[in-house]
């Protein structure tokens, strides 16, 4: 039977880290939908062109999603290079830009008729995978969320401080929460979880046990 789990809410909530365990815990493929508006965004700093047509119908974006998922541009492993400031602070403007997303929700929607995934985001569960078996907005709050990333950027030896990343993260949700094609919001039928003070494993075990049931 075809499974597909939906995980949205705002930035660094903690929804990929989750993602991927509840993924590997069910047997399920993790889709990471936030590095493909990355990977464009990435894409459209090179080309340094406001022509998001063009863009959408050049650009040569692979997705590979066995062992963690890669994102492959122009024949390019970008995996790594979009998680860095410039794209950061570009992704939320290109995401609100139509061709982009009509494009990239196409694209979701494959991944996700191909296998059973757990698929993280912004508007999985409201627009990508309205049919979605379960769905969770999760949430936590600003302090908590740029502590998270403070600690991921250290691993991945990207340069931060707590004060700029809070300011991200709430910029990014605002722009995200206002835009006027599917915004960031709860979907009706969403389960929210605020992991503020709970540890990742406590949030696998709560939405493993409502994937059980
Ligand atoms: O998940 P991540 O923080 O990497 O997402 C980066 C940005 O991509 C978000 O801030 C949002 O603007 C956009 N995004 C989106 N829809 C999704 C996933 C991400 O608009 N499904």
């Amino acid at each position: 039977k075809k499974i597909n789990i939906a995980i949205d809410g705002p930035a660094a909530a903690g929804k990929s880290t989750i993602a991927k365990l509840v993924a590997q815990k069910f047997n399920m493929i993790y889709v990471d939908t936030g590095a493909m508006y990355r990977a464009i965004t990435l894409y459209y700093i090179e080309q340094e062109t406001e022509d998001f047509d063009r863009l959408v119908k050049e650009i040569d974006l692979k997705i590979v999603l066995d062992n963690g998922q890669r994102v492959i541009l122009n024949g390019e492993d970008v995996s790594e290079r979009i998680r860095q400031n410039d794209v950061t602070q570009k992704v939320s403007y290109v995401a609100s830009k139509e061709p982009v997303r009509t494009f990239l929700v196409n694209e979701q929607q494959k991944l996700a008729n191909e296998k059973n995934v757990v698929m993280d985001g912004r508007d999985v569960g409201t627009t990508v995978l309205p049919d979605a078996e379960l769905k969770i907005y999760m949430i936590a709050s600003v302090e908590e969320r740029a502590l998270r990333r403070l600690k991921d950027n250290e691993l991945r030896g990207i340069e931060s401080d707590l004060e700029s990343l809070k300011l991200d993260i709430e910029r990014r949700d605002q722009y995200d929460m206002n835009r006027e094609i599917s915004p960031l919001v709860k979907a009706e039928d969403a389960i929210s979880i605020d992991t503020t003070g709970l540890t990742i494993e406590e949030v696998t075990n709560k939405i493993s046990e409502l994937a059980k049931s």
